[in-house]
């Protein structure tokens, strides 16, 4: 590479669905990066033991190549300066968080989980300025490196200033200011010898040779804690240039909750790869007030980025409809169209496993149509009466369907025997007959009360078709206040997080 070759990076956490922020921002790196000739670098940032996993992986890399957002070094292809998946770099944080220690820029903390809780429960209930009162910081070193020795479990955490400001330039706010008294001293290595981000980043946007760490405004309020570990190391800073947030139509941040995330729901649903990245190109740039339909190429041609708009842009899923009708009507011959459609669900290995689960209930092959429609369709009608579950008003429907989304959500491989116990060992909990906790989940995702079984049919579906029509069934019910949200959560959902283990 030469010495000013352009340099961006993707850096997700395979914690979950591949995420349509992470399409918005991988666009944006990718378009910067070919602009200028550079690369563009995929990293996975895996140091969430608990909540990493090789499928969301998967899934993220299939859904990249699917919106063709192709990447020059990566996990699967390689390059120069891997490995690229942060789990099998842990020496490489370890040696750096040993030069921060020997510098005096670092420290090993020693306090357990539940004295940081009830320090941060103090703290906060005082408005000190930030959760931890840095306890561990005056231990003397001999002293710490003993107690280290004699095998006491420890953190790791980054000495950050005790007053003054940081100060650090984002290319499309300027010049950012924080007190430094408002951070923590953040934990960077964690007890189990894994780094936490913030640490991870810097080392590998250092020694990966980022240029411009082009990523979403959520990230903006780490990066003190990032550029104080740039000049702990004696390195200099990248360029941040932090996207516009993506928001609801209420202009809170864009959530599952208000809008699909998922990448995979939106190649399900039948959204071509080239709407759904002109629509996301939209979100943070114009190519002209006259001209809404622009593809990657016109981007590559006329973007720079400061001209990236700050406005929170608004997703907007008539105007992404609007604009795959577009491309339908205008960018394909039939021939091509129909190779599209192939691809998308008309295949032999789609039909077969359609199929396999229906051919029990067919006496015509005619009956194939009436079968099937809910594994071709987008968004179900629903008769709300058939969504509400044995003895429960809307309300305690919306209460059973939100606890079976969070369910859904944790099983790792969305396939149908984890599945099906998830739901018996829920009915038990619940107190409920497995068959009256199905039965308005048949309506949800099949949109009829007697249709393909049902477990099988969320397999084929996949994850996030599945928990989308459940929440649109939910919204036909009504849906659950956010306070009524929090009280379920609080009821059902166990413990808050600790800081240990949070990045
Ligand atoms: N791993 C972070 C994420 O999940 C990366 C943030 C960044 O780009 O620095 O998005």
């Amino acid at each position: 590479m030469s010495d000013n070759e352009i340099r961006t990076r993707l850096a997700p956490s395979p914690t979950g669905d591949p995420h349509v922020g992470t399409a918005y921002q991988a666009l944006f790196d990718y378009v910067w990066a070919r602009k200028n000739g550079g690369r563009f670098i995929l990293r996975i940032e895996d140091t969430d033991r608990g909540r990493s996993t090789r499928e969301s992986e998967d899934a993220i890399i299939r859904s990249l190549k699917w919106l063709g957002l192709e990447w020059d070094e990566g996990p699967d292809v390689g390059g120069p300066f891997g490995p690229y998946r942060q789990s099998e770099r842990l020496d490489i944080y370890q040696e750096h968080v040993r030069m921060l220690i020997a510098e005096g820029h670092a420290y090993p903390c020693f306090c357990s989980r539940e004295r940081l809780a009830e320090v941060r429960e103090e703290r906060q209930r005082t408005g000190a300025g930030s959760g931890y009162d840095r306890k561990c910081r005056d231990i003397p070193a001999e002293e710490a490196l003993r107690r280290v020795e004699a095998g006491e479990e420890f953190t790791v955490r980054m000495k950050v200033p005790l007053e003054g400001k940081c100060r650090f330039t984002d290319l499309l706010r300027g010049e950012i200011e924080k007190d430094w008294a408002s951070i923590d001293d953040q934990v960077i290595l964690k007890a189990d010898g894994f780094p936490t981000y913030h640490l991870a980043v810097v080392v590998d946007d250092h020694l990966m040779r980022i240029t411009h760490i082009i990523r979403g405004e959520e990230w903006i309020n780490s990066v003190p804690k990032h550029v104080l570990l740039y000049d702990y190391f004696g390195w200099e800073p990248p360029v941040f240039c932090h996207l516009p947030l993506l928001r609801n139509s209420d202009r809170s941040k864009l959530s599952k909750r208000k809008n699909p995330v998922s990448i995979d729901w939106y190649r399900k649903t039948g959204i071509l790869p080239e709407a759904l990245l002109n629509f996301l190109g939209m979100m943070g740039w114009h190519l002209s007030d006259e001209k809404e339909k622009f593809s990657v190429a016109d981007m590559m041609e006329n973007f720079q980025l400061e001209d990236v708009t700050l406005g929170g842009p608004v997703f907007d899923l008539d105007k992404l409809k609007w604009l795959n009708g577009r491309y339908i009507r205008e960018d394909f011959t039939t021939e091509e169209l129909m190779d599209r459609l192939v691809e998308w669900g008309l295949n032999r290995d789609h039909f077969r496993r359609i199929l396999e689960i229906c051919r029990g209930r067919m006496t015509s092959l005619s009956d194939w149509g009436d079968l099937t429609g809910h594994f071709f369709t987008g968004r179900i009608q629903y008769e709300t009466g058939q969504l509400l579950m044995k003895d429960l008003d809307e309300t305690g429907t919306c209460e059973v369907l939100q606890i079976v989304l969070w369910e859904l959500e944790a099983i790792p491989v969305f396939s149908r025997d984890p599945i099906y116990s998830m739901f018996r060992e829920l009915s038990e909990k619940l107190g409920m007959k497995l068959r009256d906790l199905t039965a308005p989940l048949y309506v949800a995702v099949t949109g009829r009360e007697v249709s393909t079984p049902l477990f099988d049919t969320m397999e084929i579906l996949g994850g996030d078709v599945t928990r989308m029509r459940i929440r649109n069934a939910m919204d036909a019910l009504g849906g659950l206040s956010g306070k009524q949200l929090k009280r379920l959560e609080r009821r059902y959902v166990s413990g808050g997080t600790d800081e240990r283990e949070a990045d």
